[in-house]
């Protein structure tokens, strides 16, 4: 039996170093048993996946060095790879379990299930769906389907018993089945779940062993079930640790960079960050040396290895293997060739300049108002950010807003950007000069640069955030009564200019 791996993003955001990290080690997986590793994209989340999103991810784990047999951008024996484009793969397996019995069509209202929700969580029990439309006949079935009710489909589960999941490296692990919820497969527009599409992809798309974060353990018992309907072999299960922050919380972007890109931008090789996300995969480095290439770290890969505690995202220590690599592991050509790219790639090149051109009078003045392009956090101090008319809670406000505004844009560019800005000016009641002084000082380090907007989407929204966080923990990070009472002054802004 041929290994056959894969990694399935859901575009959904920017590029997050946890999906490399699983894409690592399926591939590794794979190519240590001299298998096949497969990229699927799983958009069934129509709202939330978009187009660019899909294309940051393929392309930085590109640039990772990473690559795969068979994907979305180069096609294979068992395509589409991209979910929204399997829709009638999804439907006919729906009526299979429809036809079976082992799914049924459930025409309960968003109110009937809050309210159902709601005396479930009065009387502390599981917020499973309570079978109210298995209690139909098909009569009644028929009848409010042929009315033109919306209804969902909903996997059967049973009501007693215990469904034990095997995982290859954390053994049996046992769920009651009455805490299982019957699981929509089919939402009322036709599109799949998550669920129903994974399975029924990663049987037919020929997955051998779904190695992937430990958040899914939950969604496992439905899987087996799911397996069991449609009378597949189960593929190998192995759940990955969550990376964690060095005080052992999930790695988060609220308190650590969690975007590729900004690693990137921060100037890490590539080799260097799937290096050091190696080290997070082996818990055993036998005294090897720990500065490995892919093709080691695939040679040298083994489940066993995998430690179940949640790795430590240590940057202090990437730092250090990114400094090796520079020293050790590029020649002097090598390493100009990556200044460049790093720095001078033409395109980026000339939207910098372009910024410049109109507020210099020599070429020389384009080293010091530019700098902030080619550098990582700024060392801004209270002082500079305090030049202007905002008070330090005013600026507090103005940057915990934007940070959580920025973070929510779906598209990083200038109009949203400048949307999100003019948007915080507003609810703080100020004029917008006065609150983007404290901002071109958090982004650029002056309070006089290249225009503001243009120079946030260029830089980025991983470096922007971590800028924001910077500055706003230069003047007091927000204390949680703070944050709570902020986030209602942005709704009441929101909702005022609606
Ligand atoms: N689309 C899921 C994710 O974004 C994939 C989970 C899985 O590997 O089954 O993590």
């Amino acid at each position: 039996m041929k290994v056959r791996t894969r990694v399935a993003p859901s575009p959904t955001g920017d590029p997050h170093v946890g999906t490399a990290y699983v894409a690592l080690v399926n591939y590794c997986f794979a190519k240590h048993h001299g298998g096949e590793f497969l990229l699927r994209i799983e958009d069934t989340d129509q709202a939330r996946s978009t187009p660019e999103s899909e294309r940051a991810i393929l392309d930085s784990l590109h640039w990772l060095g990473l690559s795969w047999d068979e994907g979305p951008d180069i096609g294979g024996p068992h395509g589409p790879y991209r979910q929204s484009e399997r829709s009638e793969i999804y439907k006919k397996h729906v009526r299979q379990l429809l036809d079976q019995g082992d799914a049924f069509k459930c025409f309960c209202t968003p109110a009937r299930l809050e309210e159902m929700r709601v005396a479930q969580r009065a009387a502390a029990q599981p917020s499973r769906y309570d079978g109210l439309c298995l209690t139909y006949p098909p009569e009644e079935t028929a009848r409010r389907e042929a009315a033109g009710e919306p209804y969902v489909v909903r996997m059967k589960v049973p009501d007693s018993g215990v469904c034990v999941v095997e995982d290859v490296r954390r053994g049996k692990i046992e769920f009651e089945w009455r805490a299982v919820d019957m699981q929509v497969l089919m939402k009322s527009d036709g599109l799949p779940t998550y669920h129903l599409a994974n399975v029924v992809d990663d049987h037919l798309m020929e997955i051998t062993h779904v190695m992937r974060g430990e958040e899914w353990v939950s969604s496992a018992p439905k899987h087996v079930l799911l397996y069991r309907y449609f009378g597949w072999e189960m593929p190998k299960l192995i759940h990955l640790p969550l990376l964690r922050n060095p005080d052992k919380s999930k790695l988060s972007k609220r308190k650590n960079p969690t975007g590729i890109l900004f690693y990137q931008a921060m100037g890490y090789l590539p080799e260097a960050l799937l290096n050091f996300l190696g080290l997070l995969s082996n818990s055993v480095v036998e005294g090897q040396d720990e500065m490995m290439s892919l093709e080691q770290m695939a040679q040298r890969f083994s489940v066993e290895h995998i430690p179940l505690g949640g790795p430590v995202f240590d940057v202090a220590k990437l730092d250090w293997l990114n400094g090796r690599f520079i020293r050790e592991g590029l020649d002097h050509d090598a390493f100009v060739g990556r200044v460049r790219s790093w720095a001078f790639a033409p395109a980026r090149l000339s939207r910098i300049a372009g910024l410049a051109q109109s507020r210099i009078e020599r070429l020389s003045d384009l080293g010091l108002l530019t700098a902030f392009f080619f550098a990582g956090r700024l060392p801004v101090t209270a002082e500079q950010l305090r030049g202007g008319k905002l008070d330090d809670l005013a600026m507090r406000q103005a940057f915990a807003l934007a940070q959580w505004e920025l973070d929510a844009l779906r598209e990083w560019n200038v109009v949203g950007i400048e949307r999100v800005l003019k948007g915080v000016a507003d609810a703080l009641e100020r004029k917008f000069r006065d609150v983007a002084r404290p901002f071109y000082v958090a982004i650029t380090g002056s309070p006089t640069s290249v225009p503001l907007f243009d120079a946030m989407e260029l830089l980025g929204r991983d470096m922007v955030r971590e800028r924001l966080r910077t500055a706003l923990d230069v003047l007091g990070a927000p204390s949680k009564k703070e944050q709570d009472e902020w986030k209602k002054l942005a709704a009441a802004s929101a909702e005022e200019s609606e």
